[in-house]
């Protein structure tokens, strides 16, 4: 690849999910060419139930002018309640996500998976819309002194100065990434490298129709030995989970079947969702119910060369805590931060960005987000395991210690409220809007 390919300065995008779309408003408002490969040929699939978006995520949608439409779309969520899923007894109660709203002019807020995904493909200027091809699965990738190379299924190529991996829990780009490092094909990667993550639950999600008589703006989470029911309702949305624990932890892919979802449904009819309320009383809605296992860890290298990655691709959260997404969103504006100020990036030099100075930025990406990511992993860790028991301690520590040491509003005051505050924002706020204007 000769260096004139790499000008002007380009991205090449391996994933148009959640973070690859929010990464091309991004990119769009900085004024940094790219292109997304997505390899399903629906931009806005109709799968998925709720997200929670928190407070450092809302402020960068207010940043990329994205409140206005995703705002009437969202509900706050006022109270977090924790009750026993056997006789649902009430073991907790908690205002934490009031509390947020008060410290950071946005809770904790709701919205259907699908509205976010249809306005954040929607919401792209026609311009940058055209950047985002679909049905394109990446496949290989060649990486040079001056730049990338990206080859999908279907022979398309692409050229970059960089690729930036947004392609999920089984990241194609990761696979390529390390395939290169190691000077192997993908193929010959050990299994640690084809399914890096871990899962000791599954969970099944459904949105359902709100329940009589229950409040609105309530997060609802049904305690038990293995088992653990989860209900976010705002007031126009309400949905459902149930979190159970696998028979064995296991790093193997499993794609579950119709017969699934209804035997896991039967198990746990008797589970409490709500006060009075048992999982055999909601009425499912919205026709589709998802079960998926639910994976955990991160790895430990998350660039090489001109190849780095976000999101999924590099951290997987149990989704209890409803943080994936919203960490996405923080490491592409950690990540774009860093890149606009690499030297050769924004410049009109013929040259572009060298392995070297993308290797400082990758590397300050890396050690910032891998700082903060024990943290949002030890919370997400031991907010599952309070909820769907594995052990007798988890146990003691979801009906003892929790509420009575109010350990919720001691981790809201004391680790999550600093963080939501020390969050990033995008740099470059006056071209792309001011906090608050
Ligand atoms: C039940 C559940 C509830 C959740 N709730 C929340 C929540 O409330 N809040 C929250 O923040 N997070 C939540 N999450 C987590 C959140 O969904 C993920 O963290 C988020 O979707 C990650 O986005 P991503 O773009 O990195 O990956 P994905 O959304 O998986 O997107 C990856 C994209 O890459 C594409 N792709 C894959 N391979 C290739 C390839 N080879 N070539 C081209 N394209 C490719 C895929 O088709 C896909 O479009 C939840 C997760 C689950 C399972």
């Amino acid at each position: 690849m000769d260096s004139q390919q790499t000008r002007p300065f380009r991205i090449v995008i391996a994933g148009a999910g959640l973070v690859g779309l929010t990464a091309a408003h991004i990119l769009h408002h900085a004024h940094i060419d790219f292109v997304i490969l997505e390899k399903r040929g629906d931009p806005a699939p109709k799968v998925g139930s709720v997200m929670t978006i928190w407070p450092q995520t809302s402020r960068i949608f207010q940043q990329l002018r994205l409140s206005e439409v995703l705002d009437p779309l969202m509900e706050s969520l006022r109270t977090s309640m924790v009750i026993s899923g056997d006789d649902s007894h009430t073991i907790d109660v908690s205002d934490f996500p009031s509390v947020l709203e008060k410290h950071h002019g946005w809770g904790l807020r709701i919205l259907l998976r699908t509205q976010l995904v249809e306005a954040l493909y929607t919401m792209l200027p026609e311009e940058a819309k055209s950047k985002v091809l679909l049905g394109k699965q990446v496949d290989s990738v060649y990486m040079d002194e001056f730049g990338v190379q990206v080859t999908c299924q279907d022979g398309h190529t692409e050229k970059g100065a960089i690729l930036i991996g947004a392609d999920g829990v089984r990241s194609r780009t990761r696979l390529c990434m390390e395939a290169l490092r190691q000077h192997k094909s993908p193929h010959d990667l050990d299994e640690r490298y084809q399914s890096p993550y871990r899962s000791t639950y599954r969970v099944l999600v459904s949105q359902v129709e709100p329940l009589p008589d229950a409040p609105s703006h309530i997060k609802c989470d049904g305690v038990n030995y293995g088992a653990a029911t989860q209900y976010l309702h705002g007031k126009k949305v309400s949905c459902f989970a149930i979190y159970e624990k696998l028979a064995k932890p296991s790093s193997k892919h499993h794609r579950y079947t119709d017969d699934d979802k209804r035997e896991m449904l039967k198990r746990w009819s008797h589970l409490m969702v709500m006060p009075n309320y048992p999982v055999q009383d909601l009425k499912l809605t919205g026709g589709n119910i998802g079960l998926y296992d639910c994976e955990e860890g991160f790895i430990s290298d998350w660039y090489h060369g001109r190849i780095v990655l976000v999101g999924d691709a590099v951290r997987k959260l149990d989704p209890r805590t409803g943080m994936g997404y919203n960490e996405g969103v923080i490491d592409l504006v950690v990540l774009i931060n860093g890149i606009r100020g690499t030297s050769g990036v924004l410049s009109p030099r013929k040259v572009g960005p060298t392995i070297a100075s993308l290797g400082k930025t990758f590397q300050d990406y890396e050690k910032t987000r891998t700082k903060h990511v024990s943290t949002v992993m030890g919370i997400s860790k031991t907010f599952a395991r309070a909820s769907a028991w594995l052990s007798w301690k988890d146990m003691v520590m979801a009906r003892y210690l929790q509420p009575y040491l109010r350990l919720t509003d001691l981790c809201v005051a004391f680790i999550l409220d600093p963080m939501i505050r020390a969050s990033p924002l995008l740099n470059g706020t006056r071209e792309i809007g001011q906090i608050g204007d």
